[in-house]
């Protein structure tokens, strides 16, 4: 959860709005040259509206992800991705990089030349060189107008397809989960995600472009190859914990990857593409070394800010909250809202900031944000704060829907929803104890939840001549730490580094 309620609802009726004004002006597209292909091609976005509408949308995902506060790693983000939009094919667009201070493995671009970067994939990437090729390729849908095309592909279809398929955008630009903990039957169930993609073409392309740039910049083209094979290794990663943990495995993954094409296919693409660029080129030093130096010291995994999973603890410092998981329930943190799913992943607690102005008391924040049409009220306190406990009715389609959730006001003064989901009824009944039991945990920070919120580090060091096993005895990481470490380092499928070599690792 981040702490200003900044969701990617907002976001995306900024986007939708935006979409929708630029359709009204220009009704059904005017004629404009792909900067990359150089073909002419309707458009119901000019550059004027890409520049416009990314502007707009950048100050959104700002708000909604929060920027790394680390100037030696946004500078040096910064720089290469200027290096590269220099010689791409739209070097007059004012380009921005920004590194977001999100654990999610993830980059994305929005139109007019803003690209993001998570540190939660720069803890995977292992060289300057791969960071280059992942930038590349999101500077490449910009170059290639892939946001222009999806909004006017979407004005040929139904308006009602737009709507879904804008919303699907930026649902596509806010990312699934991160790694392990983060996803889960529970992102899809309760977000119901149903995220719109680039098409497989502009993805390839999107790669070629990238494989290109760098190439450009003197880096070895097939680092590319090198990114998708270890995005690649995290899906498999995600499925070796959830076996680990008896969950079913992962569908999706991360998002970069799962909005991609099949990785064979793209690999074979990018074999040709580097092949074709490489004949007599001197590569310069992919910075391994460089790129391992600058990242040292950021935060891995969630951060204080977000919200901490320690075990089946829940603390959040920024909200001053703490909540404490039923046995065998998951914790699912997502950028808009907490989820603690059932084991079966059939029911949940979702926790979430009632929207600002949603009402003075608890009374009035039922009202407006649930829309009751019947139901009833019971008042309580959950450790010393506020809480009212409502089962009802909303209206639905041809009927009516039951619905049950808590409102509390936390230690900070700010009110919570906390929802009772589920499959249905039947399932509710059998998980209420649960869920009202995790509601029964939500407290204000102790000084003893305080102290165990401690965010996790990712360090550079040698590697010991023990290997990862022995890195993996002093990292904090509960479930399959020297896997976890080897990923982070590229080798976990294959390859190995030699002791003495810098590798990162994570600490405490
Ligand atoms: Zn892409």
């Amino acid at each position: 959860m981040t702490s200003n309620q900044a969701m990617w609802m907002r976001v995306s009726k900024t986007w939708l709005l935006g979409c929708l004004t630029a359709l009204a002006l220009v009704g059904c597209g005017t004629r404009t040259i792909n900067p990359v292909t150089g073909q002419q091609e309707r458009s119901v976005m000019s550059e004027a509206d890409e520049i416009r509408e990314g502007a707009k949308a950048h100050q959104e995902v700002l708000k909604e992800y929060g920027v790394l506060k680390n100037d030696r790693v946004q500078n040096y983000v910064n720089d290469i991705g200027q290096r590269l939009a220099k010689i791409s094919q739209r070097s007059q667009l004012k380009w921005t990089f920004t590194v977001l201070d999100s654990p999610e493995i993830n980059a994305f671009a929005l139109p007019g030349g803003y690209v993001y970067i998570t540190r939660g994939i720069m803890a995977y990437l292992d060289s300057e060189a791969d960071l280059a090729g992942v930038i590349g390729h999101e500077i490449g849908h910009v170059t290639a107008r892939h946001g222009a095309q999806r909004a006017t592909r979407q004005q040929d279809a139904a308006l009602g397809v737009l709507l879904g398929n804008v919303l699907g955008a930026v649902l596509d630009a806010k990312g699934g989960g991160g790694i392990g903990q983060q996803i889960g039957q529970a992102t899809q169930a309760v977000a119901a995600g149903n995220i719109a993609r680039y098409g497989r073409e502009q993805e390839l392309q999107a790669d070629g472009l990238g494989a290109e740039y760098l190439s450009r910049v003197n880096y070895d083209p097939r680092n590319m190859i090198d990114v998708i094979r270890v995005l690649k290794d995290q899906e498999r990663f995600a499925a070796e914990v959830a076996r680990a943990e008896g969950r079913p495995a992962p569908q999706g993954g991360n998002s970069w990857l799962a909005s991609h094409p099949s990785n064979d296919q793209r690999l074979e693409s990018i074999n040709k593409i580097a092949a074709q660029y490489q004949a007599g080129k001197n590569y310069v030093d992919e910075g391994r070394v460089r790129y391992l130096q600058v990242i040292d010291g950021i935060a891995f995994g969630e951060s204080p800010e977000q919200g901490l999973t320690r075990g089946r603890n829940f603390y959040h410092s920024a909200l001053n909250f703490a909540m404490t998981a039923s046995s065998g329930f998951r914790i699912v943190n997502e950028a808009d809202q907490l989820n603690f799913v059932s084991p079966a992943g059939d029911a949940a607690l979702i926790v979430q900031l009632a929207p600002p102005n949603a009402g003075r008391n608890h009374d009035e924040i039922i009202r407006n944000v649930v829309k009751p049409v019947s139901g009833r009220s019971d008042r309580y306190t959950l450790n010393g704060l506020q809480a009212t406990h409502f089962t009802g009715a909303v209206a639905a389609q041809g009927g009516q829907r039951a619905v049950e959730l808590t409102v509390a006001t936390g230690a900070g003064g700010q009110n919570f929803l906390m929802i009772y989901a589920a499959k249905d009824a039947a399932t509710l009944q059998r998980n209420r104890a649960a869920l009202r039991e995790t509601e029964g945990s939500f407290r204000g920070m102790s000084a003893q939840d305080t102290a165990a919120a401690k965010p996790w580090v990712l360090r550079t060091t040698a590697l010991p001549r023990g290997g990862f096993s022995d890195l993996a005895r002093t990292a904090p990481m509960t479930t399959l730490p020297e896997q976890q470490l080897k990923l982070m380092n590229g080798v976990y499928s294959t390859g190995a580094v030699q002791p003495g070599a810098l590798v990162k690792m994570v600490v405490q």
